[in-house]
């Protein structure tokens, strides 16, 4: 049985994000670990959310709050704005995305740059910027 894939993707589930979250395949690009990191959140996976946390922040997981969370929420849709690196031949990466959601029964979009890296080869989730607090460190007015 083939299904859409949650995350929006041309593939079928089965095809794409099912055999990333059951171990079966890998992440080539951060984009990837990100959709099948949305995927799971609507599934509730929540072994695979706390398995691609970068560490230290997968040790503050529980991983009960996290099904909660994932219980409370419903996904609707991914929609990629841009990526940064994050290629098969990068250690680091980065994705923004638009995600929109269903919270408390009312539709809420979710704004976040994640960044990401590898851990023994893999990719996982390091970090986000919700959208509005992005450092613009780089921009000096009087350079
Ligand atoms: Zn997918």
């Amino acid at each position: 049985m083939s299904r859409p894939c949650p995350c929006g993707a041309k593939a079928t589930f089965d095809k794409h994000c099912q055999p990333i979250i059951a171990g079966k395949a890998f992440a080539d690009t951060a984009e990837r670990l990100m959709r099948a990191r949305f995927t799971a959140y609507s599934l509730g996976d929540v072994d695979f959310l706390i398995k691609t946390t970068a560490m230290p922040q997968r040790e503050n997981l529980e991983a009960d709050e996290l099904e909660d969370y994932c219980l409370s929420i419903r996904c609707i849709s991914l929609k990629i704005l841009a990526t940064e690196a994050g290629g098969p031949k990068d250690e680091t990466g980065m994705v923004r995305f638009h995600a929109s959601m269903q919270v408390d029964g009312k539709r809420r979009l979710h704004a976040e740059t994640s960044h990401f890296h590898r851990e023994e080869g893999q990719w996982v989730y390091e970090s986000e910027e919700e959208e509005g607090q992005e450092a613009d460190a780089d921009q000096d007015p009087n350079a």
